[in-house]
């Protein structure tokens, strides 16, 4: 997606090989006119899939979950982090190894919002080695759900998560894939546009 990859080239900030912070219009200021637009987009890679449930990760792949919703018509359900007590026990709950906190936590959902019936999209924000989308996938396989397709906004392809998980034969669709970061300078897989 053209206009999510300009956001990364003007704005994003690089921390040392392997880290993007996109702060500034995705994860703590949000770009609301940028995030419906990848909304769409993701509708339109998956519409007539019969996706009846978006699901993502607090907290910030719920934004992006939500506007990809709006067109879906469909609701959101996000994994929380950690074993909520108000939530009650009866809980889907997966392990997920945290790439930039370098720990691993723990992601909870309501057995009242996920069942065998539904046919999932799952949205988030970043695809780096795969752990997030590997608990999300857990806990959905956990509650029989199905598993239509998974959509990403930044794909880190150096990483090797996006590869592995698409051997598996999960559709996988990433708005931007970014094929290296090497010395400041961002390669994307489908150009080779860079950013020094
Ligand atoms: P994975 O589990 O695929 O290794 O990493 C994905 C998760 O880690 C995402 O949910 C995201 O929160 C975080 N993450 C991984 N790489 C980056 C990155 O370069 N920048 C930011 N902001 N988050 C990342």
């Amino acid at each position: 997606m053209q206009l999510l990859k300009e956001r990364i080239l003007s704005e994003g900030q690089i921390l040392g090989d392997d880290v993007l912070k996109v702060d500034m219009f995705l994860n703590h200021q949000i770009d609301v006119a940028l995030l419906d637009e990848m909304g769409k987009e993701f509708y339109r890679l998956f519409e007539n899939r019969g996706i009846n449930k978006i699901v993502t990760i607090e907290s910030s792949g719920i934004a992006i979950a939500c506007m990809a919703a709006k067109y879906f018509q469909v609701p959101v359900v996000f994994a929380k982090k950690g074993k909520s007590r108000n939530i009650g026990d009866d809980l889907y709950i997966s392990s997920v190894y945290s790439f930039t906190r370098l720990d691993s936590y723990l992601i909870t959902v309501s057995k009242k919002y996920l069942s065998g019936k539904d046919n999932l999209l799952i949205i988030d924000d970043f695809l780096a080695n795969g752990h997030a989308l590997s608990g999300i996938m857990d806990i959905a396989n956990q509650a029989g759900a199905h598993i239509e397709g998974i959509g990403i906004a930044i794909e880190k392809a150096f990483q090797g998560g996006g590869d592995r998980l698409r051997k598996k034969g999960l559709d996988i669709q990433s708005l931007a894939v970014i094929q290296s970061i090497d010395n400041g300078k961002i390669t994307f897989a489908d150009d080779q546009t860079e950013k020094i």
